[in-house]
């Protein structure tokens, strides 16, 4: 089964970032030209926006 694939343009830097159709939005892409992280709004139509900023060390 052939996967087919969007492109969505990067928020960042308008790239035009392709992904599977397979991505729920949600999950996140990275954008090949500034390797920012993407956060799939939508596949139909494909939207991405900037992932959040994960702040991963909550302890002090
Ligand atoms: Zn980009």
């Amino acid at each position: 089964m052939q996967k087919m694939l969007v492109v969505a343009e990067c928020p960042s830097c308008c790239a035009a970032v392709e992904f599977d159709t397979d991505v729920r939005a949600g999950e996140i892409v990275v954008c090949f030209e500034c390797s920012g992280e993407l956060e799939v709004m939508s596949t139909e139509p494909p939207t991405l926006a900037l992932a959040p900023e994960v702040e991963e060390d909550w302890g002090e």
